[in-house]
């Protein structure tokens, strides 16, 4: 497909998601739509800076959030995908300095080559490691065998990196179906979706990722973005003052989501 056509589903699938009220538990099985599949989160390709010493960088432990109440609050969770890269520390200590909560969905490429990253984001108290597949696949695509094993793999990965068992799980390009969702079942994980895209592989100025990113969140959004990325790391301080301008209370997962159900499927939490 065309890339400029391929941006384009992706638009409107993140416009439909933003459309949604209330969690949801459908599948989207199909590559119909593209659900994002033209997000060039380009984990997959994007080389590494093998220099262990940014990571191993000293992160402010900030304290544990308070649980809060999504049905009474205006709640917005951010989730950041395709890491741990060579910024994420740089995001990290953004995020414990601002005392924002954050969810990363971790690819097992990434974390090979980031591991001390990885940790670190698990020891950090209001921050969540989640799992998004070994090498970043269009789950759909590739054989059922090859995607029970990305999605698996993954989470052994995970919990021997962090010591941190993930209960979160986000199919690459927001493509999944009822195999995948049984695979993320099994592993104790609800699969996670989004409902505001920062559209960061799209734009690349912080300007540009806050501007299309703040219309899109209403009470229970899930935000998407790319910790890969050096212009959404830079956005994020400016996202966070805006949002809580607006009078929203950025939480974790935990809380927007309260209790999810392994194997179902969630693009907003509660409001
Ligand atoms: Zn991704």
């Amino acid at each position: 497909m065309p890339r400029r056509l391929l941006s384009f589903a992706c638009l409107v699938v993140v416009l439909v998601g933003c459309a949604r009220s209330g969690p949801v538990a459908t599948t989207v099985g199909t590559a119909a739509g593209g659900t994002a599949a033209g997000t060039p989160d380009a984990s997959a390709t994007r080389p590494a800076t093998a220099s262990a010493s940014p990571e191993a960088s000293a992160t402010p432990t900030p304290s544990a959030p308070a649980r809060v109440d999504c049905t009474k609050l205006k709640c917005v969770a951010l989730t950041f995908d395709d890491g741990p890269g060579p910024q994420t520390p740089t995001l990290l200590a953004t995020l414990v300095d601002k005392k924002v909560p954050a969810t990363f969905f971790l690819v097992g490429r990434m974390i090979k080559q980031h591991p001390a990253t990885a940790r670190r984001i698990a020891q950090t108290p209001g921050m969540t490691v989640a799992n998004h597949t070994m090498i970043h696949p269009m789950l759909t695509r590739i054989a059922a065998a090859r995607a029970a094993a990305e999605i698996t793999d993954n989470t052994k990965l995970i919990q021997k990196t962090t010591g941190v068992k993930p209960r979160y799980f986000r199919p690459p390009y927001g493509l999944h179906n009822n195999r995948t969702d049984a695979v993320a079942k099994k592993l104790g994980q609800a699969v996670v979706l989004w409902s505001a895209g920062a559209l960061d592989w799209q734009y690349d100025t912080p300007a540009k990722i806050v501007e299309v990113t703040l219309p899109q969140i209403t009470p229970g959004a899930i935000v998407l973005a790319h910790d890969i990325h050096p212009w959404t790391i830079k956005a994020v301080p400016s996202l966070i003052a805006k949002l809580r301008a607006k009078g929203y209370t950025l939480v974790s997962l935990d809380d927007i989501l309260r209790n999810p159900r392994a194997g179902n499927t969630y693009s907003r939490g509660l409001h």
